[in-house]
Formats: C-alpha cells, sequence, structure tokens
C-alpha cells in the first residue's frame, strides 16, 4: 500500500471538503443556481485580492491570464520592463516577444529577488515603458519579490504593474489596492487548494485606459467580452466556464476564510520555516541563500555533490509516494523544490521530510535517519502550531 502525497508548488493537495464539491452534478453555465456561485466566487476572489477592482475568472491555467494581462494592454511595439529572476520571468519575456512587445528584461542570478530601486532607474531612463511585469513569488527559484515597494514606485508612472501573483497570493500577503497594483493574476491550483483550470485576473481603471487603446490581437482572452458578461445580470463569463472548478474554489475560498487570512500565512511562515530548517539540518544548502529574500510557497534546496537529483525525486515519488518538483529552465538538475502552500498542515511536512530522509540515504548521504523529522517537529513546538 503506498499513499500519495503531492508537495509541489502546483497543483497542490485540495481538501476532501473542496473534492466532494468539485464532484457535484454538473449545473448549466447559464442557469440561476451557478449564476448564483459564479458571483459569490467573483465577489470572494475580490476580497480574497483585497480589491474593488474589476476580478475576471478566465477558464484556463495561470499562464491564460498571463497572456490576457499583455494582449489586453499593449499595442505592438510597445516598452514594457520585464523582471526577470527565474523561468516564470522569462515567461513573460516569451509572451511579451510573442505579441511584437520591445521588451526589457531587467535580469537577477537565479536565487535572488528584485531590487524596487533597479526598477525606478530602468522607468526615469525610459520615460516611455508602457507596463512593468514582474512575479510575486517565483516559483522556479523560491524567492519572494517586495510588491509593496515596486507598487509604490510603478504608481508615479504612466507605466502600468502586471503581478503574477499566482503562487503568491493566498500564502504571503498582497494587497492590490493598497499597494496599487494594476493587474494581478492568479490561478485555482496554488494556495487556493481547488483542481487546476480556473485563472483570474484584476484589472485597475489605469489598465483599463490602456485595454480601450490596444490593439493587440485576442480573442478568447479578450477582458472587454470578459467585462461586458461580467455586468449582465446574473453576471456571466462570455464562454463556457469550469464549472465544476469555479464550484470547487467556491468552498475553497470559504475554507480561506475561515481559517483567517493571518492564520493562512503565520502557517505558510512555518511551514517553509520547519523545510527549510529540516533541510539545514541534514546539511542540505538551500538555493535562495538570503533568508529575506526567501518565500513561503516552496523551498528549492540544491542537489549536492554525490547525489544524483533526478533519482532522489523519483525515489520519493515511485517508492514512497511523495511528489516533490525538480528544477526547472536552467536549474534542471541542479536543485529540487518542495512545495508546502495551500492546503498542507505540520504532518504533509513531516512526511515530506521523512521521505526525503529516505531518499538521500539510499544514495549513501551520512546522516542520523531522524534529523530532519525532529527538527521538523520542534519548529512545528516551538512555534505553537496547533495551538488552535
Ligand atoms: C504556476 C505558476 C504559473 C502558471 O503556471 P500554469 O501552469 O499556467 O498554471 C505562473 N507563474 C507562477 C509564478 C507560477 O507559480
Amino acid at each position: 500500500m503506498k499513499k500519495s502525497y503531492i508537495m509541489t508548488p502546483g497543483p497542490v493537495p485540495i481538501s476532501n471538503e473542496v473534492l466532494i464539491e468539485h464532484g457535484r452534478p454538473l449545473m448549466h453555465h447559464r442557469s440561476p443556481e451557478f449564476s448564483k456561485i459564479f458571483a459569490e466566487v467573483t465577489d470572494k476572489l475580490k476580497k480574497f485580492m483585497q480589491t474593488t477592482n474589476d476580478v475576471f475568472i478566465l477558464t484556463s491555467s495561470g499562464t491564460g491570464a498571463m497572456e490576457a494581462a499583455v494582449t489586453n494592454t499593449f499595442s505592438k511595439g510597445d516598452k514594457v520592463l520585464v523582471v526577470n529572476a527565474g523561468n516564470f520571468g522569462e515567461r513573460f519575456k516569451k509572451i511579451s516577444t510573442t505579441f511584437g512587445l520591445n521588451v526589457i528584461s531587467l535580469d537577477y542570478e537565479w536565487g535572488q529577488s528584485a531590487i524596487p530601486s533597479d526598477i525606478k532607474k530602468a522607468l526615469d531612463e525610459n520615460p516611455d515603458i508602457k507596463g512593468v511585469m514582474i512575479q510575486q513569488s517565483e516559483t522556479s527559484t523560491g524567492i519572494l519579490n517586495n510588491i509593496e515597494s515596486v507598487g509604490k514606485i510603478v504608481k508615479n508612472y504612466p507605466a502600468i504593474l502586471i503581478v503574477d501573483a499566482i503562487s503568491g497570493i493566498g500564502a504571503s500577503e498582497i494587497k492590490v489596492d493598497e499597494w496599487g497594483l494594476d493587474i494581478v493574476c492568479g490561478g485555482s491550483q496554488k494556495a487556493i487548494s481547488a483542481p487546476t483550470g480556473i485563472a483570474f485576473i484584476s484589472v485597475s481603471r489605469k489598465a483599463w485606459e490602456m485595454i480601450e487603446k490596444s490593439d493587440i490581437p485576442k480573442f478568447y482572452f479578450s477582458l472587454n467580452a470578459a467585462k461586458k458578461y461580467a455586468d449582465k445580470n446574473p453576471p456571466q463569463t462570455p464562454w463556457t466556464p469550469g464549472i465544476s472548478i469555479i464550484v470547487a474554489m467556491n468552498k475553497a475560498l470559504d475554507m480561506f476564510f475561515e481559517e483567517g487570512r493571518e492564520k493562512v500565512y503565520e502557517r505558510h511562515r512555518v511551514n517553509a520555516l520547519a523545510v527549510q530548517k529540516a533541510c539545514e539540518k541534514l546539511c542540505l544548502e538551500m538555493l535562495v541563500s538570503d533568508t529575506a529574500s526567501r518565500g513561503v510557497s516552496v523551498t528549492s534546496i540544491k542537489v549536492p555533490e554525490g547525489i544524483d537529483g533526478k533519482l532522489l525525486t523519483k525515489t520519493m515519488r515511485i517508492k514512497y509516494g511523495v511528489t516533490v518538483a525538480g528544477g526547472q529552465g536552467k536549474l534542471q538538475g541542479l536543485i529540487f523544490r518542495i512545495g508546502h502552500l495551500g492546503y498542507v498542515g505540520i504532518f504533509d511536512v513531516l512526511v515530506a521530510i521523512a521521505a526525503l530522509e529516505f531518499a538521500l540515504k539510499e544514495q549513501g548521504w551520512k546522516f542520523e535517519l531522524g534529523t530532519g523529522t525532529t527538527e521538523v517537529q520542534k519548529i512545528f513546538f516551538e512555534n505553537n502550531y496547533m495551538s488552535e
């Protein structure tokens, strides 16, 4: 017998409560029954994102929202600044060049977070920049960018700020309105802990002004079409949405608010700390050396010399049922990543570290079994994890 544990930075584990909702008999997307749920989910997403901006639900993975952000706001040849600190920064670059934008890439070493004053400098040197794109949490490395500071900078320029918060939102704080974020993208399969296949996107007034002038072709991801249908009474989507996923998200969002925003963030903070401290006890090195730059959604761990990284994650998955992620892009084979966002509790973290210990031991890594798991228990105990 082997149980399965998914400890990746998306998709993430899903609660039974959410799975039951996902399995409800299908409703028609123009029925009053679904319209009610659709309106509720939209309202809950606004609360989740802490915004009064328009929020649209798109049926696609998170990348669809990133594409929608680019194709709806810009015009061909527009100059944009893309903060590139990993694989998802690269993705914003690829989307931008695909649609004919003039990309200035602000590159960082993979494992480092962006320096907000670099963005200010680039905006001062290029007053014709129309948009800035950045990840909140760069999932390929595990860093967290300081979106609050970036928001305060970009607000003073004509450029709009587009934030890919797909793996960050719901795990770390992001205040769309207070921080002045024009477009923010999220996905159902990350911290919300619903099935894969729904993206969501918030749009500010400043972004709408650019949307009106945008000349890049779009059809399925047209935000004007989304708005036209969202403004109907009751609100709808232009095309058939992922109905069951939206129904599941309704429950998942309820669970977020029931647990409470601050408690959810604290749970993520302690999960991340436990993983990092346990790995350090096992003499493994973190990719993100600067602790202040580390996010709480995923931890990237360097594959040490003498260990076969591919075999390590394969052993964890095949033999022990624990799926973790490898490295992406140029970090392939050099790191592995343990996801600890969404519906992840202390015993999930304990299982992941126990499986990691077994897989390391099988390759001859020298340590006492239980070194990592003991540290996990210690961190949880010290942080009064189960106080309520
Ligand atoms: C998961 C993720 C995405 C979107 O990936 P999809 O596979 O399209 O859902 C984009 N950006 C970041 C930072 C992510 O973590």
